[in-house]
Formats: C-alpha cells, structure tokens, sequence
C-alpha cells in the first residue's frame, strides 16, 4: 500500500508567526490607543440632553433629582455621591436603568426609547470622542 504525501494542514509556517505577531501587535496598540483616549478620571459635571437638545448640565458634586418628562415617558436621573444613576424610567427596555452608576468621564447612559442621554464632562466642559457621535 503506497502512502500518500499529504501536506499537514496543522503545520506552522513562517507566514503564520509572522501573521500572528502582526495581530497581536495590533492588539496591543489598540489597547494601548484606547487606554490613552478614554480618560478614566473622575468627572466634574453631568450633561443631560433629550433628543440631542441640551437639556441642562449638572454639577457631581451638587446632590440632585432631575425628572425628564418627555411625549415619550419618564426618566429620573439622581446625582449623589459624584455619581450619575438612571433611578427610575418607564421605557420598555429599562437599559438606563441598568447601566448606572456612572462617574468617569465620557461615561454615558443612554435611555434609547426617550433619547435621553447623561454624559459625565471633565471639569472644563470636556467630553471626549463621545462629542462627535452625538452630533
Ligand atoms: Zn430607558
């Protein structure tokens, strides 16, 4: 019985180290990339908009309940503690709800179905990449 030379699809060749490398690379540098972007400080103020209109901006350090009725329903954002918590919403997915406690800064929570959005802002206002997706 002749035996068959069959190429072993198991096989590491140098192009797969190479690829390899490459990819792990490129991990690397995303991490590195996005660590650097995302400012994880503590944020200053809360800025609250409803349907990409500003609805008002808000001092962390200031305890206060901020009801949005909207035509779409309810939202009941508490600040206390230097932290940002969707308390109570009545929209179906209840996502804010689940989302909070927010403080850093370019943190959001978002309540689609009322297109509420809580943005946590650094001290000068500044709100990082989140800014542009907004617009
Ligand atoms: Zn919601």
């Amino acid at each position: 019985m002749k035996k068959r030379k069959e190429a072993d699809p198991f096989r590491i060749n140098r192009y797969d180290i190479i690829l390899t490398a490459a990819l792990a690379a490129a991990a690397v540098i995303c991490v590195i990339l996005f660590a650097g972007f995302h400012d994880t400080s503590e944020g200053a103020f809360v800025r609250i908009t409803v349907d990409a209109e500003e609805y008002g901006i808000y001092e962390l350090s200031q305890p206060v309940q901020i009801r949005i009725e909207t035509d779409r329903g309810n939202n009941l954002i508490q600040i206390r503690d230097h932290q940002v918590t969707m308390l109570e919403a009545d929209c179906p997915d209840g996502y804010c709800i689940r989302k909070g406690p927010i403080s850093r800064i370019g943190d959001t929570i978002v309540c689609l179905p009322h297109r509420v959005v809580a943005e946590i802002l650094s001290a000068d206002g500044h709100a990082d990449e989140f800014d542009v997706i907004a617009q």
